[in-house]
Parts: C-alpha cells; sequence; structure tokens
C-alpha cells in the first residue's frame, strides 16, 4: 500500500504540527513545500467544510496520492460567527495578523466579557483517488481579551484567552498548545480514522 499522505499546506507550524501528531502511523509526510509545482490553493469556500475538501481533493488529483488538508479559524458568537472562514483575511485591504486583530477589538469594544464567548474551529479533509473524502473536527473554546497578552503562537493567539488555564493561547507553549488547540483536537480524532486504513505502530 501507498504510504505517503500529502499535506495541503505550505504553513511549516502546520506541517510540523501535523507531522508530530502522524508519527504514529509511521508513514512518509510530505507538503507542498517539498512539491512545488502544486497549483496554489483557492479557498473560496463558505464552509470550513468546504475549503478543507476543495484543498484536499485538489492536491490529491494534482498529485494521485491521498492527501490531508485543514481550514481553520475563529468563531466569535457576539459578531454572528465572524470572522469564520475571512479569518485570515479579515482587515482587507489591509493584511496580516496585527490588522486582523485590531479590527476584532474595534468591533467589540466596549462588549462585556460574559459576551465575548469565542472558539477556534479546525476541519480537516482527507481526500484519496477513486475514495469518499472523510472529515474530522475539532474545537477549542475561550473568550476574546480586551487587549492582546502573549508573543506565542500566531494569528489571534493573543487575544484568544482559555479560562481553564488562566491564560491566552500566546502565553502558552507550543508543546500546550498541541495537547489543546482545535487543530490538535481534529488531527487526534483524524488519526482513529487514518490508523484503521496504515495501522499504527
Ligand atoms: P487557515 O486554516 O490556514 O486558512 O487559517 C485561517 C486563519 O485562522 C489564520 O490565518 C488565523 O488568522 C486563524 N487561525 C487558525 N488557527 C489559529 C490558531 O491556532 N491560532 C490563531 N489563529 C488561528
Amino acid at each position: 500500500m501507498q504510504r505517503t499522505i500529502i499535506l495541503a499546506s505550505r504553513n511549516r507550524g502546520k506541517i510540523g504540527e501535523f507531522a508530530s501528531l502522524l508519527a504514529p502511523l509511521n508513514v512518509e509526510v510530505r507538503s507542498l513545500l517539498d512539491l512545488p509545482e502544486a497549483p496554489d490553493l483557492v479557498e473560496d469556500g463558505d464552509t470550513f467544510f468546504a475549503n478543507a475538501r476543495i484543498k484536499a481533493k485538489t492536491i490529491c488529483q494534482v498529485t494521485g496520492l491521498p492527501t490531508l488538508a485543514d481550514d481553520s479559524g475563529l468563531v466569535v458568537h457576539y459578531l454572528g460567527g465572524a470572522p469564520g472562514v475571512h479569518s485570515a483575511r479579515f482587515a482587507l485591504p489591509e493584511q496580516g495578523d496585527a490588522a486582523n486583530n485590531a479590527k476584532l477589538l474595534h468591533l467589540l469594544e466596549g462588549v462585556p466579557e460574559y459576551k465575548r464567548q469565542a472558539h477556534f474551529t479546525a476541519v480537516l479533509a482527507w481526500a484519496r483517488p477513486q475514495a469518499e473524502t472523510c472529515y474530522a473536527v475539532g474545537r477549542c473554546f475561550g473568550f476574546i481579551t480586551t487587549e492582546p497578552r502573549g508573543s506565542n503562537g500566531f494569528g489571534y493567539d493573543p487575544l484568544f484567552f482559555i479560562p481553564e488555564l488562566g491564560k491566552t493561547m500566546a502565553e502558552i507553549d507550543t508543546a500546550t498548545k498541541n495537547q489543546i488547540s482545535h487543530r490538535a483536537k481534529a488531527i487526534k480524532h483524524m488519526l482513529l480514522l487514518l490508523q484503521s486504513v496504515y495501522g499504527s505502530y
């Protein structure tokens, strides 16, 4: 059986996180960094599921290999789910984490703490040639702070407060984040499915 899985990502942080969590499968994990000729992925779906599926199926079709893709983002309840699938590009035309975070804080100005609930969502899609695409989901719940705290991580981490830890996602170390994050939870669920196909060592 083919023991290579492609990760449809060029993000080194995610690739490292996936590689360590998939280690029990003893499969070769390659990413788009190993496939410079791979097409750019257009994330124009309305849902995390749709975007994860687009990425996984596109790369599976190009490579003929089983492909894992994720789509993730921040869901703020008071904002009716925004930024959601637009998390990476929330502040357009400005770009980048700082602009996204500033826009989020602005939209929540004056909103009391108990209304600042949010969660990160990650959806993984696993596409294989001539097989149905499978999915796994992970969520991590918290609150949006009124100012950034911490310098680890990326994206909205400095604004995402986790009550159980009494810290923002940017104040915890990578090992802890890899235990509790939305992506880690989704990968652990997906692992159950992958183990049924590849076995574990
Ligand atoms: P994508 O899944 O790479 O499309 O990520 C979408 C966006 O969601 C990122 O650019 C971040 O803004 C946000 N995001 C996803 N996961 C995290 C996380 O673990 N911490 C902070 N922000 C995240």
